[in-house]
């Protein structure tokens, strides 16, 4: 017996997936409440629409979402070679034409004789299968916006401290731009390791010249659709600031357990930065969620002592989204662990960004056609872009926050790198090289011959 295959969304992750297991013989249905519904960031009628820029970010490998989108590209990716179709000049960035880039999707899509396109609200999660049944997946690619209906089953099955609405993202730095004559690294009364944080110490005058910056600084502005009364967890740091002047210096910028081993004082105010790597590449500022805008960012964050030349590696944004709690619900397949039967992927899982969605939906689509044809699962190389991004998604917080694909989500080198460019050469180098032997294996070289055709189309 086949076994039935339904994707609900037909987004940048829904329909990447649909058509890898499509190219690879298996017949999809493919579920997506556009035209009729649409969330409030829609506007087009089409299938995988860029709801606000028309960019796939950075185009040069050596940029983690460059490398990213080479991968796909030498994997089949549809959104990528469809991207390239409809690309637009963009200086380094890979830009397309929206509405034309939306319009091929969807016309791959519709001609694609083993995708059946449904045009439909899903409401509710399928009924479990029942004892010794095995005949169906389910994958919800229903992204950041997912319609509040089906929001709701998933709470349900989930629980509400397994779902969120909004995310919180604190900026990463790299650890190099850190200027140690001035920061130091701590833990809180010693506990921990001791290279646990960076601390960053503010005297009085710089702790209220940084709080006048934050009051002043200029935000992305709010979408109608969201609501700027935060959860708690996520209140956005220059909203805290706006609360009154000290309560950072009481929140998470108080001293307590510290002291300055240059002076042995206590400082008046501490920023804190925690690893985001075993390696201790990159650090984030801790509780340093930000809706302000990037270069704000940057100006703001690089008046905190030890940050003057801080490197961003991502900057802080508070958004609505929806995601799941990955690390705690989801399995290394992207099933969830309540019902292995229904599989989550693109954004809703906590990777962020167009090409990371589809690049979560280029991979699960070829791990369930490996399972369905092998008897197994086919998960990207840990070393590749492909695999650290799905990496991210099994990280140990407990605060689970979405993420780009950042290089310090990569798994140390093994061998010493000379600086920044070199360390980064080395892991494009070992990413591609892991590449190759999970490709032939995945069956790419089929599905790249056909693809000028299937664009083409009939
Ligand atoms: C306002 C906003 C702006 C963003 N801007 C950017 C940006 O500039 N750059 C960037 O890289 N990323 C951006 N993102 C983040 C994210 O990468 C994109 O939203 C991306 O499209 C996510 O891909 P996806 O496939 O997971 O979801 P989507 O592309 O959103 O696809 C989900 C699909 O599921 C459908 N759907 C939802 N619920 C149901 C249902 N119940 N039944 C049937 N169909 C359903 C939707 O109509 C949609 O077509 C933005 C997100 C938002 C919310």
């Amino acid at each position: 017996m086949s076994t039935e295959i339904t994707i609900v969304g037909a987004g940048l992750a829904g329909t990447e997936c649909a058509f890898q297991l499509a190219e690879r013989g298996h017949s999809v249905r493919l579920v997506e409440q556009k035209p009729r519904v649409k969330t409030p960031a829609q506007k087009l009628d089409g299938l995988a629409e860029l709801v606000c820029s028309n960019s796939f970010r950075a185009d040069a490998i050596h940029n983690a979402v460059g490398l990213l989108k080479e991968e796909m590209r030498r994997a089949g990716s549809l959104i990528i070679h469809a991207g390239e179709r409809t690309r637009v000049p963009a200086g380094g960035a890979f830009a397309v034409d929206r509405a034309l880039f939306s319009e091929l999707i969807t016309r791959v899509i519709r001609e694609h004789p083993r995708i059946e396109l449904v045009e439909e609200e899903v409401t509710e999660l399928p009924e479990p299968p029942s004892e010794g049944e095995s005949g169906s997946i389910t994958i919800l690619a229903t992204g950041p916006l997912t319609g509040d209906r089906l929001a709701d089953a998933l709470e349900q099955l989930l629980g509400e401290e397994h779902l969120a609405y909004y995310d919180a993202i604190a900026p990463v730095v790299l650890a190099e731009s850190i200027d140690f004559s001035k920061a130091f690294m701590a833990s809180r009364y010693d506990k921990g390791d001791g290279d646990d944080y960076v601390n960053c110490p503010l005297t009085e005058a710089q702790y209220h010249a940084f709080i006048d910056a934050l009051l002043e600084a200029e935000l992305v502005p709010l979408r109608e659709f969201e609501n700027p009364r935060y959860f708690e967890g996520c209140v956005p740091i220059e909203e805290l600031a706006r609360r009154g002047r000290e309560t950072l210096a009481f929140g998470c910028m108080k001293p307590v357990g510290l002291r300055d081993p240059r002076t042995g004082e206590r400082p008046y105010a501490v920023v804190q930065l925690r690893k985001e790597n075993q390696e201790g590449t990159a650090y984030n500022l801790v509780g340093f969620q930000s809706r302000m805008k990037w270069p704000e960012q940057a100006r703001v964050f690089r008046m905190i002592p030890g940050l003057e030349a801080a490197e961003f590696e991502r900057y802080g944004s508070v958004h609505r989204n929806t995601f799941i709690d990955s690390p705690r619900v989801l399995n290394p397949n992207l099933s969830l662990t309540a019902r292995p039967d229904i599989r989550l992927v693109g954004q809703i899982t906590g990777v962020e960004g167009y090409v990371e969605s589809a690049a979560s939906g280029l991979a699960l689509g070829i791990s369930i056609a490996n399972l369905l044809e092998k008897g197994e699962e086919l998960l990207p190389p840990r070393e590749s872009a492909l695999g650290s991004l799905l990496s991210h998604l099994r990280r140990e917080d407990a605060d689970f926050q979405p993420s780009n694909i950042v290089f310090s989500a990569f798994p140390p080198l093994e061998e010493r790198a000379r600086g920044k460019r070199d360390r980064r050469d080395k892991m494009v180098e070992r990413a591609l090289k892991s590449l190759a032997p999970y490709l032939e294996v995945a069956g790419v070289e089929g599905l790249l011959q056909n693809l000028p055709a299937r664009l083409d189309g009939a």
